[in-house]
């Protein structure tokens, strides 16, 4: 089969791969008919995730085909339809118990990352029961591809962790794809002020048409004193992280109010810096962790009855074959306005 394989750092190759097949009795193989490329997926390819190693197949999102079962499986047969969760979790260990399924003991973010992952012809799914959900056949898989991963991520480490409420104040720092994902779901608790920052003008008119109230172009003025005007002079009761560079990240300490929340989504490769010398007596609370995807079937529902769109983020479409050229115009987002590319078998 085809699949998108990691060499070390600034190197991806697509390579011819043997078929994965079942390792553990609670695996199943997914025919993939759908993916999309991650922002994480470019962290990696910069050396940023030293658990993924070189020889690893790409990717954590994705719908498919159920192609075989391991005999353990109860849930699933071949020719189901389903949606691959980003994380795989067992259901049984200390972690998945209390929710935390991201840091299950045997599973976790592990697709694409410690086991092969979605950007290939077919994947092997651990604990596949408790790691898949069933979709329908007729289900729009373009915009479900977008529930293996954005929307969960967006919403539980940026709105939930956030704290959004109806009539706070909302602040976005980046407006790409995991940005944009945590300003359709903050909608969910209608904040009174949705601000997002950005230096793409392209990117904060999208963010504009998805609801943002206030759009602050980086590049053209200091989103520190038009955050600070926009709320009469003491900041934003949730500041959203969804870059994952120092500078975004200290510019949100910049722009929270006393008693506000930091969320950080963003995937940090160096050390970002706290500045309690500022913050020790502003009450604020700086989250971090990594999505559960306990969201997903609540937001499996608001996408089956068109609460929301999250296809709207589809820019580019490609055929596996052509995956590299995706990855090009992916890393180009700037150039190419590219959001999310879909990957289609
Ligand atoms: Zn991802
Ligand atoms: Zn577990």
């Amino acid at each position: 089969m085809k699949a998108l394989v990691y060499r070390g750092p600034g190197k991806r190759s697509l390579e011819d791969r043997p078929l994965p097949s079942i390792v553990n009795q609670t695996d199943v193989i997914v025919r993939v008919t759908r993916t999309t490329i991650c922002g994480t997926d470019l962290h990696i390819l910069r050396g940023d995730v030293p658990t993924c190693e070189p020889g690893r197949i790409l990717g954590h999102e994705g719908v498919g085909i159920v192609h075989e079962t391991g005999s353990a499986v109860s849930s699933f047969k071949p020719g189901d339809h389903v949606l691959i969760s980003c994380i795989s979790s067992c259901g049984k260990c200390q972690y998945c118990r209390r929710g935390m399924y991201s840091h299950c003991m045997t599973g976790g973010w592990i697709l694409g990352n410690r086991i092969d992952g979605t950007q290939a012809e077919y994947v092997r799914i651990p604990h596949a029961d408790t790691s898949l959900y069933p979709i329908t056949p007729d289900a729009d898989e373009d915009a479900l591809v977008m529930l293996s991963d954005i929307l969960p991520t967006g919403f539980e480490c940026g709105v939930l962790n956030g704290k959004v409420a109806p009539g706070s104040t909302v602040v976005i720092v980046g407006a790409g794809p995991i940005g944009l994902a945590a300003l359709l779901t903050a909608q969910f608790y209608s904040p009174a002020r949705l601000m997002m920052i950005d230096r793409d003008t392209n990117r904060l008119g999208i963010a504009r048409r998805f609801g943002a109230t206030d759009c602050i172009d980086i590049g053209t003025v200091d989103p520190e004193a038009a955050v600070m005007e926009l709320t009469e002079g003491v900041g934003a009761d949730c500041v959203i992280e969804a870059v994952g560079v120092p500078a975004t990240f200290e510019l949100c300490e910049a722009l929270v109010a006393p008693g506000g929340t930091i969320a950080n989504i963003g995937v940090h490769g160096v050390k970002a810096d706290i500045h309690l010398e500022k913050l020790w007596d502003r009450n604020i609370t700086v989250t971090t962790r990594l999505v559960d995807t306990v969201s997903t079937p609540m937001l499996l529902n608001t996408v089956r009855s068109g609460k929301i769109d999250p296809k709207q983020l589809i820019t580019h479409r490609f055929k596996l074959a052509e995956i590299s050229a995706a990855y090009d115009i992916f890393g180009r987002a700037a150039d190419t306005h590219a959001l999310k590319v879909l990957i289609e078998a």
